[in-house]
């Protein structure tokens, strides 16, 4: 059963969307977890399908690094969750396997995304593997580098004229092809794996995590209550939602006290979370003033210098993914000494390489024509 993230209505009309906007979600799952095997099958109660060895590429079940220079520097106990060793190096691949098995339950010939990174690379992938045809809409103005770990997985790869966010509402309304696109209720369900793979290795105090969608923001929470409405856990760790401050519009409206209202073009080094207009933005807000978490913004000097400082214990990231890290400077008053502290690192520092391709461009009026 799905229920709106933001309004609670239940609602079996939409795949993606309640009628008052919010995201929908499925909903809180019951269990216990199971002896022995990795998070899918140990916390099989908890996921919408059960993972067959066919189905994988061995996403998930990521290290957890304690930082050893940074933790000094702090005076707290910083652990990293290196998701940069995922099949396609980032996070989404652990949301894209169940966007994918829901999408072939449906019956769906056809997949797409609206992404330009992370996630289009994740999904032509896994869209690959599993013999879907893949379509990536992705913006005019694109560089080609940026597509090039896209290409080598052989989608379709479509650049639309025109607002970029808009393009993430006009696809779900494409009734001929199923959208994984940033909050699609399934991929939702697949990053609740990192908050069970963290639960079960430390008792953590602290999980910031790197928001731009708020797609991650919710799968992490979503597992987290699930362990505790279990009874698995007896508290939850306090939630902080990090956004770049060239494009923090959740950051701004926790601030102000209001929803998320679209920021202007993006002006940070972290593009793969330069959301300017952020699909669950008001599903992260409600769970932040309900579980009394936290949100802050980080400037590129900072980010770069976290970057590096993180490469120094042990992980090549891309820049999105330091800005927990850059924003324990202004966190950490907060936390007190010996804290236990999780910090997402979301993608790999390898990832703006890459071949290059040539794509077709439309304008968004013509694109259903075009596919
Ligand atoms: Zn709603």
């Amino acid at each position: 059963m799905t229920r709106c993230a933001l309004c609670d209505r239940i609602d079996t009309s939409s795949e993606y969307r309640c009628t008052c906007g919010g995201p929908l979600q499925l909903d809180h799952f019951k269990g216990s977890i199971k002896e022995g095997g990795n998070v899918w099958s140990a916390y099989r109660d908890f996921f919408p399908y059960n993972l067959s060895k066919e189905d994988s590429l061995g996403e998930g079940n990521t290290p957890l690094i304690r930082a050893k220079r940074l933790s000094t520097k702090f005076g707290i106990n910083l652990y990293l969750k290196n998701e940069t060793v995922n099949p396609t190096w980032s996070f989404k691949d652990r949301g894209t396997i169940f966007g994918i098995k829901r999408a072939l339950e449906l019956g769906y010939k056809r997949i797409g995304t609206v992404s330009t990174g992370n996630m289009a690379a994740s999904v032509a992938c896994y869209g690959a593997y599993h013999g879907s045809r893949i379509l990536v809409l992705v913006p005019t103005d694109i560089h080609e580098d940026k597509i090039g770990q896209i290409s080598i997985y052989g989608p379709e790869i479509i650049g639309v004229e025109g607002d970029y966010g808009e393009l993430y509402y006009e696809s779900l309304d494409m009734d001929d092809i199923y959208f994984i696109n940033s909050d699609n209720p399934y991929r939702i369900e697949g990053y609740k794996s990192m908050a069970f793979e963290i639960a079960s290795d430390i008792d953590a105090s602290h999980v910031i995590i790197p928001t731009s969608s708020g797609g991650l923001f919710r799968g992490i929470v979503k597992g987290y209550e699930e362990l505790f409405q279990n009874h698995i856990l007896s508290d939850l760790p306090k939630f902080i939602a990090v956004q770049a401050a060239g494009c923090s519009p959740i950051h701004r409206a926790f601030e102000e006290g209001e929803p998320v209202k679209r920021w202007g073009p993006p002006h940070t080094i972290a593009k793969a979370i330069s959301n300017p207009f952020p699909p669950s933005g008001d599903a992260v807000l409600r769970k932040l003033k309900e579980l009394k978490g936290t949100c802050a913004a980080v400037n590129d000097h900072g980010i770069i210098e976290a970057q590096k400082n993180i490469a120094r214990d042990g992980i090549y990231c891309q820049p999105a993914s330091a800005v927990g890290v850059a924003a324990l400077p202004q966190l950490i008053n907060d936390m007190g000494q010996g804290s236990k502290v999780v910090s997402l690192i979301t993608g790999s520092g390898m990832k703006v390489e890459g071949r290059s391709t040539k794509v077709n461009t439309v304008t968004m009026s013509d694109l259903r024509e075009k596919i």
